[in-house]
């Protein structure tokens, strides 16, 4: 191995422990999710929330919004992988992700 390939080496290294340092670090500090809440006001019932969410937490409940369309509401929190893509579909930036302890699940 000439001495290019170990200086190359050894950046693709350190590059890997800072990436797994930052990751470790990120995972630690996030706190679970704790509620998802769905704004009444908000939403128009697309439901691209229960269509999209990858591990199924929304179902449609028999409340009725503002927009006169039936609420998902997150059934199933404790599914949720906090992946985000319920609060990125949303087109009426209806739903709010609430992470924290058990307290704030209440809200
Ligand atoms: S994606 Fe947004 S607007 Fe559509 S049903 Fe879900 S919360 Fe309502
Ligand atoms: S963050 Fe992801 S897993 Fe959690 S409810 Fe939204 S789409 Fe589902």
């Amino acid at each position: 191995m000439g001495k290019y390939s170990l200086m190359m080496g050894s950046k693709a290294l350190v590059r890997g422990a800072i990436y797994a340092g930052v990751r470790f670090y990120a995972g630690t500090r996030r706190k679970p999710v704790v509620r998802i809440d769905v704004d009444k006001y908000l939403c128009k019932g697309c439901y691209i929330c229960v269509d999209k969410c990858p591990t199924k937490v929304f179902e449609v409940s028999n409340v009725v919004g503002d927009y006169g369309a039936f609420l998902p509401v997150a059934k199933y929190v404790e599914r949720c992988i906090d992946c985000g893509i319920c609060e990125l579909y949303c087109p009426d930036y209806a739903i709010t992700i609430i992470r924290g302890d058990e307290s704030e699940a209440r809200g």
